[in-house]
Order: structure tokens, then sequence, then C-alpha cells
């Protein structure tokens, strides 16, 4: 069986890798300040300079706060009628809301989560059209899955 290629539900976001490589949000850095954005900026919401650099921010943070839906997640085609949905604050500082893999009793607050890609439809092209999410890191947490 051969993967479908992958195509993001947006451009300009995240990042969409062909190896082993985890995929990353698309950033912003402030070259007068130093300070991150996601998403991408060209004017500092900071200090207002207006010329930010294109940066690629970690696969890993941390978990701010987090609720979970009792809806199927929107032109999804996942069996489970509900979604988590978190803030995660990344190293480089920008605090990212996104969809959350796991069931509500997978979270809380101060864990370290793992961004990955999740697959919602295929398209009439025959790609996948992908989205990014938040895991509950399994390394950091003694192997839960
Ligand atoms: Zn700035």
């Amino acid at each position: 069986m051969t993967a479908n290629p992958r195509v993001p539900i947006e451009e300009g976001y995240f990042t969409i890798p062909d190896g082993d490589e985890p995929p990353r949000l698309l950033g912003s850095r402030c070259v007068a300040c130093d300070e991150h954005f996601f998403p991408r900026r060209e004017v500092c919401a900071k200090c207002l300079h207006r010329q930010t650099d294109d940066v690629t921010l970690s696969p890993m943070g941390t978990l701010y706060t987090w609720t979970y839906l009792h809806v199927p997640l929107f032109g999804s085609q996942r069996a489970e009628n509900g979604y988590g949905v978190g803030q995660i604050d990344l190293p480089e500082g920008p605090r990212v809301q996104s969809v959350l893999q796991g069931g509500p009793g997978d979270f809380a607050v101060g864990m370290e989560m793992q961004m990955e890609l999740e697959t919602l439809r295929q398209n009439e092209e025959g790609e996948d059209v992908v989205i990014f999410r938040f895991r509950p890191n399994a390394d950091a947490a003694g192997g839960a899955s």
C-alpha cells in the first residue's frame, strides 16, 4: 500500500515532510526584538518592526489548557463523535490553538505535546487533505499511548 500525496487544508501554516521528520508550524521571528509568532506575520505585534524572518517552530510544546467537544470534527471522517481542542505553548513563545489527538481522559495541563498531521479526507485528485494536531508525547509520559 502506497501513501497518497498529502496536501495541507490551507497553505502557509505547517510543513508536510516526506520522511521521518516531524511536521512543523510555519512561524515568523521579528528581526528587531526576536519575538516569535504563529501564524506568520510581516509586522511584529510586539514592537511593530516591519521586518520578520520566516522560521519553522518546534514540533513539541506544553499543554496550556484544553477542552473536549462532544460533536464531530468538521470536515473529518473520524469515527468518534468528539474531539479535544487545546492551546499549546511552544518553546519559542507562541501559544497555538490546535485539535488534539486522544480522548477526554488523555490530557492534563502542563503535559508535553507533540505535533503531527491528521488526514481529514481525500480530495478529487486522490490526495490526502491534512491538518495539524497535537497529541500527548508518549515518550515523555512513560509510554502511555
Ligand atoms: Zn519585534
